[in-house]
């Protein structure tokens, strides 16, 4: 089946509805497609507070319900279905659904964002799932462990920010790292060894986040030198190993930095192929914020009006 889109939204995250809200307004009659994780990431934390307009807080959730329907309130068509394929060589940039479905496209805006890396044991995604006290955001949920010991593995940039910004929170920081030195950039990890109330420890990996059942105590952990293992108690457990873009399938077609990031001109939502946007945190490895993708996703949906504006114009004129 080939359908003609005017404007194709992919991704169902706070960049992708407010693309949408954004394009649907200046009549555009934009098509979304939620992918495979309808909502996006905040559908895995529990309330978002530093979302403006929200001074009660809301779940991530519940805002993820609220912007698909101001999305469908001004006539967005919200689909189930993921793309598989995509092909932007020509003038109308055709994407496939599953196969079984070829759009042919106008405008694309792409707002797939990106996924935290977990570390796979199964009582890290229990209590992840559960929401009983393990994270991927120390900006998201940090304020909910205020004056409480927590734990953050990881060794780069985002782990040594995310363990600083936890110490001005948290009683205490014990910061995993698993080799015995930092991947981070020597100012970060500089910042982390001069605060007071973090603990590095180094050669260290994580065998067992420890909890009730419902809530997180402390984590087992094991030096992988000595082979000695310690339980540390902790109320929270952060994970900062890194992200992964959802961009496989635009590798070859956009270009991408080399960690898999679409390469947006600065300051715009423009990738590499005119009439093609880029939102949120497929283009974003340094803000990650609900609110920065709702704005990137405001400006690709206002770039791509003004593309489509400039085409009518040189094709009628
Ligand atoms: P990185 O890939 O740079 O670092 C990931 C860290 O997680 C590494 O130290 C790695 O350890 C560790 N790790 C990975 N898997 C595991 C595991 N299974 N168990 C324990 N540790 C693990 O990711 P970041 O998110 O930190 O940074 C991504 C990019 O963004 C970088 O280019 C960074 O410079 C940039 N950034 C810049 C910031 C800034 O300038 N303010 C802030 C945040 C990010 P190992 O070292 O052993 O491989």
């Amino acid at each position: 089946m080939n359908e003609r889109i005017t404007c194709l939204v992919i991704g169902s995250g706070p960049a992708g509805y407010t693309a949408a809200i954004y394009a649907a307004r200046a009549n555009m009659n934009p098509v979304l497609y939620q992918g495979t994780q309808p909502g996006g990431q905040l559908t895995t934390t529990n309330d978002v507070e530093n979302f403006p307009g929200f001074p009660a807080g809301i779940t991530g959730p519940e805002l993820m319900v609220q912007l698909q329907q101001q999305a469908e309130r001004f006539g967005t068509d919200i689909r189930n279905g993921w793309v598989t394929r995509v092909d932007f060589t020509g003038p109308l940039h055709k994407v496939w659904i599953e196969e079984d479905t070829e759009l042919h496209c106008d405008t694309v805006i792409i707002a797939t964002g990106a996924s935290a890396k977990y570390l796979g044991l199964p009582s890290e995604q229990k209590y992840l799932e559960s929401g009983g006290g393990v994270s991927a955001c120390a900006v998201c949920d940090g304020f909910f462990y205020r004056n409480q010991e927590v734990v953050i593995v990881g060794a780069g940039d985002s782990a040594c920010e995310e363990a600083h910004y936890l110490s001005k929170l948290c009683k205490k920081v014990t910061m995993l790292v698993r080799r015995d030195e930092f991947r981070a950039s020597d100012i970060m990890e500089a910042r982390v060894r001069n605060t007071k109330n973090i603990e590095i420890l180094f050669n260290t990996e994580t065998e067992e986040i420890l909890g009730d059942g419902q809530l997180v105590t402390g984590v087992r952990v094991k030096n992988n030198d000595t082979g000695e293992t310690t339980e540390i108690p902790a109320t929270g457990f952060f994970v900062a190993i890194g992200h992964k873009p959802n961009t496989a399938i635009f590798k070859g077609h956009i270009r991408l930095n080399e960690t898999g990031y679409i390469i947006n001109t600065p300051g715009t939502a423009q990738t590499s192929v005119e009439g093609v946007f880029v939102c949120g945190d497929a283009a974003d490895h340094v803000y990650r914020q609900a609110i920065t993708a709702a704005g990137t996703g405001c400006m690709a949906a206002l770039e791509a009006e003004r593309y489509l504006s400039s085409v009518e114009v040189h094709a009628t004129g």
